[in-house]
């Protein structure tokens, strides 16, 4: 894990994680929508793929997809998008509004259009929310990121909604998270 900032030689931050022998980057927080897109643009130059958590703070999550993102990870954050301002994660304040989100289409038909445009992958990490959920420190209440996922495969292409493939009619779901049970994801 490495802090990068407007300062960060990028070139050079993203020749090193290659020299790792990783096949991608992980974006995780605290990144405004500039950073997001050179990262993106930088490690996509250097031919590694860019996973990013949906919503980085204050990098909202139509900002993500709209850097060009591979994948997107964790099916909740998608409702930041529902979201009054940018929230900072944590705190009631920072909690995908339960009303908005469960709404049918959650509301977010026009970010699940462009991820399907782009060939987005939804890593929806599912079962995080059961086994790791802490009423303490949840961002979604229970049942929300169902709804979401359900939302974006329905707006993918409701006759392949049942289908478990790494591609449901444009929007791409990671094949580890798809089956919702079977998630290896890690919680952050
Ligand atoms: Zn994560």
């Amino acid at each position: 894990m490495r802090a990068v900032t407007s300062r960060t030689n990028l070139p050079l931050a993203v020749a090193e994680a290659r020299g790792t022998g990783a096949t991608g980057v992980k974006l995780y927080a605290e990144l405004p929508a500039s950073l997001v897109r050179a990262i993106t643009a930088e490690a996509h130059r250097q031919h590694l793929e860019v996973w990013a958590h949906a919503y980085l703070h204050p990098a909202k999550p139509s900002e993500v997809v709209a850097a060009g993102v591979d994948v997107l990870s964790h099916a909740c954050l998608l409702g930041f998008e529902l979201s009054p301002g940018m929230p900072p994660l944590g705190g009631e304040s920072g909690r995908v509004p339960t009303e908005k989100a469960m709404k049918p289409g959650a509301g977010l038909s026009r970010l699940f259009d462009e991820m399907r445009r782009r060939g987005s992958i939804l890593d929806a990490t599912l079962s995080i929310y059961d086994r790791f959920d802490d009423p303490a420190t949840r961002r979604c209440a229970p049942g929300v990121a169902d709804h979401i996922v359900r939302a974006a495969t329905r707006r993918a292409s409701p006759s392949r909604w049942a289908r478990t493939t790494t591609r449901t009619g444009g929007i791409r779901t990671a094949p580890s998270t798809w089956s919702w049970s079977t998630s290896s994801g890690e919680p952050e």
